[in-house]
């Protein structure tokens, strides 16, 4: 018998147990040699990866020897490039220029922006820098392109965000899975060993504008692939809730039970028969019936195995993804599945500490524990931890979308003047935010731009000093999976001499602040604060630390200090017992759980919601919502829909695997993929460069016509800077709930692009039109000249050699 609360993940044989650097399955993997040149990684046996990785996975060290891994801090010179200096230099510089401009303008004057690829310690450490050594309310990050709505409907409807508030490896003995807006065949690839069992059965039914892999696997399998038109996913669900209600396969003891809310659901749905579904999304209408049939099948309430609803970004980034992710959430309550053992709702996190970097003070209105800063309770535990006055920790901030808007910006209308100072970290804002012409802009505005990063990414590239900090198998830390799963990052190698963690770098500058002693350096000690400021928030970590994990425990949350916790997200010790003996504790010396319980240590909650909701009377809130357009809608001139998303090969901005020669060579250019009829209504031809523009900019890039897309429809993916960058394009209007921006769809018009070399290549007057002066660098030690050269990922050349 084996106990789900703990999971083996310290390895006993040579080598170091790690987790991968990238997305949130977090593959586990055994790294070996003593140093970046010689770093080899093997695949480790975990519930979630089951010793595979994808690509990137494999290739992962390729990024610690990057040609231009950055090694020495620099400090730009006035009006000229940037040049190396050393720590105490460029870290005494960045403090005197804050203690002018907050003595000028107030600690408004300075912002914070951060990453979901962080470690819980550093996202933690971000948020006290901000909060108890900067004081200012503006601090946000990256997680908010990817997470937030999904997390404002999670918190609406169960009290709770947690994105997968059960095993991954509960999908598999499902009898359908509804994703909307994924496409783990090519996001992170070992996942779909869960879903293919699924798959097989003919259960999987797959949302996607494109005939993706994984919407392939659906239909190979005899499941169904519903090609929707994009942004019009909402319609859809609130279609599949009208035929659950109207077929009378709703799960009537369930609803009365365990929720509130139902009556304005039902109302609000009942004009969405599958015809007029039909007009707005472009499914048939039979195929809506059938959809909704074959996931009700499934559920409990019809005697069937289970049933999952599971939504992806496509789904999520839009100005009405809340609304869309609560219906989701809505019909998945109709169903009777979430809060059940082998069924529910959940969310497919993408970043690599997506769930944990907006669980620990990184969010505009969060403290750590995923508490709310407007909580005057919340407020005093997390100031006693920090030693400080409540009254003195900021208020709520802005969301990402509108705190880069305001960078630099003059007061206006009432609304004081943006910061002119920011710091960020583990964040490439330049590639990935929305309108990224409009984002560049604001950030060559500020008074002061602070980059820690690894390599020169385009956001350093525009920075007055670039801070060269560690990064994955040189570092320890923890990670939390889209499982909840708390996982440790372990130090395999040292970094290149030069090189400081992000936890030394913010020491470094709150000594120099005025807050000496604040911000720990060593992990361990981090994570344990961490651990106390969490303690009785929804993400408890408190009964968690570097010892239990480093015996072997990958623990979800919460899990408090002490015993069983009745009052928050449900069971504990008989989830963990009940979970005893599933695939997902393979390898683990089981009763793990009665260990713990003997121990009387929390084993965490793998699964939320069996007994009660995270709510006040412990009901799930059904929330009745109605679709509208979207934001930058079809027009004569504008009459395809853009949608961006990944690629196997890439992994968001691309600073990373932009750097792999591997995966450079696979992927080597930013592409438009548009259907065959398309292509030859506008005269396109494979290969060639097409031009995108939307109202916000211009985009070249070559052709990729197949079958596999909408003819309305034209994808691109957003790896890329330069002139494929995908976010030239995209719309910064936020959803109203979430802040999340509208990435995954607005209007384009496309033409074949006129200045084409003999070759093919991509337009180069585009390309001329957005390449910036060379800056002076030092790249690895050595003086080099560094352009915009790196947005292709192809090359750039300096004398320590080139990625081509
Ligand atoms: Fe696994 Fe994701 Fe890493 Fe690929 S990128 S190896 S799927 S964690």
């Amino acid at each position: 018998m084996t106990g789900s609360a703990a999971v083996v993940d310290s390895g006993t044989t040579a080598g170091v147990a790690t987790h991968c650097p990238y997305c949130a399955l977090q593959c586990a993997m055994t790294l070996t040699g003593h140093d970046a040149t010689g770093l080899q990684i093997s695949a480790r046996e975990f519930p979630t990866n089951r010793k595979g990785l994808c690509r990137k996975g494999w290739t992962a060290p390729e990024v610690l020897r990057a040609p231009d891994r950055l090694t020495t801090p620099l400090i730009r010179e006035p009006g000229g490039g940037l040049l190396p200096t050393d720590w105490d230099t460029a870290l005494d510089h960045v403090a005197e220029r804050v203690r002018i401009l907050v003595a000028e303008s107030g600690p408004q004057a300075v912002a914070v922006f951060g990453g979901g690829g962080l470690t819980n310690e550093k996202a933690y450490a971000l948020g006290v820098f901000a909060r108890a050594v900067l004081r200012t309310p503006y601090i946000d990050y990256n997680g908010r392109f990817c997470m937030s709505s999904a997390a404002a409907a999670g918190i609406r409807t169960f009290g709770l965000d947690r994105g997968l508030p059960f095993p991954l490896t509960d999908l598999a003995g499902a009898g359908a899975v509804l994703l909307i807006g994924s496409n783990p065949a090519q996001t992170m690839p070992p996942a779909v060993r869960h879903l293919a069992p699924v798959a097989a059965r003919g259960g999987l039914i797959v949302v996607d504008p494109r005939r993706t892999p994984t919407a392939a696997l659906a239909e190979d399998g005899g499941g169904l692939h519903l090609q929707a038109i994009p942004g019009t996913d909402l319609a859809l669900v609130l279609g599949l809730l009208h035929v659950v209600i109207h077929e009378s396969l709703a799960d009537a003891p369930y609803i009365a039970a365990r929720t509130t809310g139902f009556p304005a659901v039902q109302r609000s749905v009942a004009t969405w028969w599958p015809e007029r579904v039909e007009r707005v999304s472009g499914i048939p209408a039979e195929l809506v019936r059938a959809a909704a049939r074959r996931l009700a099948g499934a559920a409990p309430c019809a005697g069937g195995p289970g049933g999952y609803v599971i939504t992806g970004r496509g789904a999520e980034q839009h100005t009405k993804g809340t609304d869309t992710v609560s219906a989701c959430i809505d019909l998945a309550l109709a169903l009777g599945l979430p809060g059940r053992l082998g069924s529910g709702y959940g969310c497919l996190t993408g970043q690599g500490n997506g769930q944990g970097g907006r669980e620990h003070g990184q969010k505009a209105d969060q403290l750590p524990g995923y508490r709310r800063i407007d909580d005057p309770a919340a407020r005093a535990h997390v100031a006693a931890v920090w030693g400080m006055d409540p009254g003195d920790l900021p208020g709520p901030g802005v969301p990402a979308v509108e705190l880069l808007s305001r960078l630099g910006s003059p007061p206006a209308s009432g609304r004081p003047a943006g910061p002119r100072a920011l710091f960020v970290h583990g964040a490439n804002p330049v590639v990935s935010a929305p309108d990224a012409t409009a984002v560049e802009s604001r950030l060559r505005s500020l008074d002061l731009l602070v980059v820690c990063d690894v390599v020169p990414s385009e956001t350093a590239l525009l920075a007055d000093v670039v801070l060269p900090v560690t990064q994955w198998a040189e570092e320890d830390g923890t990670l939390t999976s889209l499982e909840g799963r708390v996982l440790r990052r372990r130090r395999a190698v040292a970094p290149p001499p030069g090189v400081r963690s992000d936890l030394e770098v913010l020491a470094g500058l709150a000594d120099r602040l005025g807050r000496p002693g604040l911000i720990d350096t060593e992990p361990a000690r981090v994570f344990a604060a961490l651990a106390r400021a969490s303690a009785g928030g929804p993400a408890d970590y408190s009964g968690i630390d570097y010892g239990r994990l480093d015996a072997g425990a990958a623990v979800f949350w919460p899990c408090p200090a002490t015993g069983n916790d009745p009052g928050t997200a449900g069971p504990r010790v008989a989830d963990a017992e009940a979970s005893a003996g599933t695939e997902e504790s393979a390898g683990t010396d089981l009763s793990a759980a009665a260990q713990h319980v003997a121990a009387q240590r929390h084993p965490g909650t793998p699964r939320l919601f069996l007994d009660r909701f995270a709510t006040p009377d412990g009901r799930a809130r059904f929330v009745a919502v109605d679709h509208r357009p979207v934001d930058d809608d079809l027009r004569p001139d504008a009459p395809l829909f853009l949608v961006t998303g990944r690629l196997p090969e890439h992994y968001q901005s691309g600073a990373q695997t932009r750097r792999v020669p591997e995966l450079v060579a696979a992927q080597p250019e930013p592409f438009v993929q548009l259907h065959p009829d398309t292509a030859a209504r506008l005269g396109v031809e494979d290969g060639r460069p097409v031009r995108l523009t939307s109202r916000r900019g211009v985009v070249v890039a070559v052709a990729r016509i197949s079958a596999a897309i909408r003819t309305d429809t034209v994808f691109l993916p957003f790896h890329w800077s330069g002139p494929g960058r995908a976010n030239t394009l995209t719309n910064p209007a936020t959803d109203p709930v979430s802040g999340m921006p509208e990435f995954k769809v607005c209007a384009v018009a496309a033409e074949p692009a006129d200045a084409v070399k003999p070759d093919g290549a991509a337009d180069c007057a585009v390309a001329a039109a957005t390449t910036r002066e060379p800056i002076a660098v030092a790249a690895s030690g050595k003086a080099a000249a560094l352009t915009d050269a790196a947005w292709t990922g192809a090359a750039w050349t300096a004398e320590a050699g080139s990625t081509s």
